[in-house]
């Protein structure tokens, strides 16, 4: 670190609550906790519940219950409060939407009226590994707000084409990602009328001066997308860690769908946290 700041470290632990978590969240959560322990600093507890058709309340029980099991302390969270609340992101709209309206004002967003369906068929694959959002091929660009009549539409961010977004991961060391190539214009505000994950995740770490991101190298790219939105938001752009991904015995990254290496199931098991972390 060569920061000239003397700013207290402020982690983050992120876990959306659709499904049970796994062994791969909780090696990176375990990064995150071990970093913010050895600076002294603050571990932030943030339930990314903003797509209300997939997150479960069970989920969300299930969620801190496993996580506290597996030695996970936090100092502020939607159980313990903090002077960042509320810390549950279906109660943090009014932020979401007021930093819409800012990124708005900068001519930087238009709506997109693409379906799904229309976006598969108009773009190509992205260039990064480990992203597989497909670029968008600017169909909707030129598009005003005034000239869609009874159309759903999502609001997309307008990328750089051609520039290189550049930084320097504290794990995996200096990274590149060309606008445009790597990623495309990328949706902030969802045609479902949910802020989508890059522009509530930006809200939020700022919001919550979240001073070090600790991620799955999956979002790396993502990383890029985001210091897009920090800039155009004027922004104070976060450290980054990006931890790899923990894949099963055949190399295929875990998912939810892993469930016999779910917290729950290996809990129920009888497996003992400490063991479980062995070799980290
Ligand atoms: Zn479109």
């Amino acid at each position: 670190m060569h920061h000239a700041s003397h700013t207290a470290y402020r982690g983050r632990l992120a876990p959306s609550p659709t499904g049970h978590l796994h062994l791969g969240h909780a090696r990176t959560f375990w990064v995150a906790q071990q970093r913010a322990h050895s600076r002294n600093g603050t571990l932030i507890f943030r339930n990314e519940d903003l797509d209300r058709a997939r997150c479960k309340q069970e989920f969300v029980t299930a969620m801190f219950d496993d996580l506290r099991w597996f030695g996970f302390d936090w100092q502020e969270g939607p159980d313990c409060g903090g002077q960042f609340a509320p810390y549950n992101q279906s109660e943090r709209t009014s932020f979401y939407r007021a930093v819409l309206d800012q990124l708005y004002a900068t001519g930087l967003v238009y709506p997109c009226t693409c379906s799904r369906k229309d976006i598969a068929a108009a773009s190509h694959a992205p260039h990064a590994e480990d992203d597989d959002e497909p670029i968008y091929a600017g169909t909707c660009r030129a598009n005003r707000e005034s000239e869609i009549v009874n159309r759903k539409f999502s609001w997309r961010f307008r990328v750089p084409d051609g520039e290189t977004i550049s930084f320097t991961d504290d794990n995996l060391g200096p990274q590149s990602f060309i606008a445009g190539k790597d990623f495309g214009d990328f949706v902030i505000w969802r045609l479902d009328d949910v802020p989508a994950y890059q522009l509530a995740c930006v809200v939020d770490d700022a919001a919550m001066q979240i001073s070090e991101v600790v991620r799955g190298a999956d979002l790396l790219v993502s990383t890029a997308r985001q210091i897009l939105l920090y800039r155009a938001l004027g922004l104070r752009v976060p450290e980054f860690f990006h931890c790899s991904l923990m894949t099963d015995e055949s190399g295929v990254r875990l998912a939810k769908r892993h469930d016999s290496l779910s917290l729950r199931k290996l809990r129920e098991h009888g497996e003992l946290p400490e063991a479980l972390r062995g070799n980290w």
